[in-house]
């Protein structure tokens, strides 16, 4: 079975055609495939014949294929797509006035297991491959082209630091200069905290701001929050954080999910603002999405607000996400890739 070629490193790609052919026909073949998303070798015009057939013989050019797409009324589109072993993920396009954000799946399924989350119902299938996330920002690519996207966000189906391996070779290959050079600044890999691999993350010479999924301060609600907090408890992960920050230029971004009865309380914000202390951080507040067969609810406006009103006294800056495309569960937490949802284009 040959090779997909989004899945190849810059440098493996630029040495399995050097001594056969010229060095710039590397950057031709780049030009093509990532900037220009054409994705036959036979209709590369300025490449030779016989470098057109070394392609073809040599690698694949599948992307994942679209199954089904459904608009939300905010015009974010989440599609599910379908993989090469027959599997399912999803990617979530978000529009906005000048920005157009591409929420990528890192696995098939998640073992993280967070409550309020409908991936983590599924367990873990597998992890994706790199061809399969670089895929998604391609197939992205051509469906919004001529626009181009400006932003991508790992928040789709999975951890990514669970498959860590894999999401940096993507981000290599999609920073690389000859490639679709994604700004490593319009990056964000989020996590549900996971200290060693937030260290090797922070090691590994690969640049992308960090987004940790924190919802509680308080280790006791965050265990049952998320399960990954009895391995790694609030004072560990914030260690990692800080060791993050000091090799990293980004500031670190914090998610909160806001579950009314669940951590919007006086002790909530008390704790947050331990946890926070001297860190360079912005925290995202989230109203939480309801998700069919789970138990929390949605807060209301008023629970919003005085939650708002509690978190000003917070030093660093935050801001109140509204997750967009909830009414076609696009939103956070709400991904789970499942068949026979309404209002299918494809
Ligand atoms: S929130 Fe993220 S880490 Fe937690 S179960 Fe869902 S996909 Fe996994």
């Amino acid at each position: 079975m040959s090779v997909n070629i989004f899945g190849v490193m810059p440098d493996n790609m630029a040495g399995t055609l050097s001594g056969k052919f010229p060095s710039y026909r590397y950057k031709q073949i780049c030009d093509w495939l990532y900037r220009k998303l054409v994705f036959d070798p036979a209709q590369m015009s300025n490449i030779p014949k016989d470098l057109q057939a070394f392609l073809l013989d040599s690698y694949s050019f599948n992307l994942p294929e679209i199954d089904a797409a459904h608009e939300a009324r905010d015009s974010t589109i989440k599609y599910r797509l379908k993989l090469r072993d027959g599997a399912f993920i999803e990617m979530v396009l978000i529009p906005a006035e000048s920005k157009r954000t591409l929420c990528v799946s890192s696995q098939i399924g998640c073992s993280r297991a967070c409550a309020f989350c409908a991936t983590g119902k599924m367990g873990l299938s597998r992890n994706l491959e790199v061809h399969e996330i670089v895929g998604q920002i391609m197939l992205a690519s051509e469906l919004i082209a001529p626009a181009r996207l400006s932003n991508l966000v790992f928040m789709g189906m999975g951890e990514p630091l669970d498959n860590l391996c894999n999401v940096l070779k993507s981000l290599i290959i999609l920073q690389a200069e000859q490639g679709v050079a994604f700004s490593p600044r319009r990056t964000t890999v989020s996590t549900c905290g996971i200290p060693h691999k937030i260290r090797e993350l922070a090691d590994s010479g690969v640049k992308t701001k960090l987004a940790v999924s924190l919802n509680s301060a308080i280790d006791e609600k965050r265990d049952i929050l998320m399960p990954v907090n009895k391995l790694h408890p609030v004072r560990e992960l914030k260690q990692a954080i800080s060791y993050y920050l000091s090799r990293s230029s980004f500031r670190v971004t914090f998610e909160y999910i806001l579950i009314p009865g669940i951590n919007m309380g006086d002790e909530d914000i008390k704790a947050l603002k331990r946890f926070v202390g001297d860190l360079s951080c912005k925290i995202n507040f989230i109203p939480y999405n309801r998700v069919e067969h789970l138990p929390y609810q949605s807060p209301s406006e008023r629970e919003i607000n005085e939650f708002l009103q509690k978190a000003a006294s917070l030093h660093q800056a935050i801001t109140l996400r509204r997750s967009r495309g909830s009414d076609v569960c696009g939103a956070c937490g709400q991904l789970a890739a499942q068949k026979g949802e309404p209002n299918e284009k494809h």
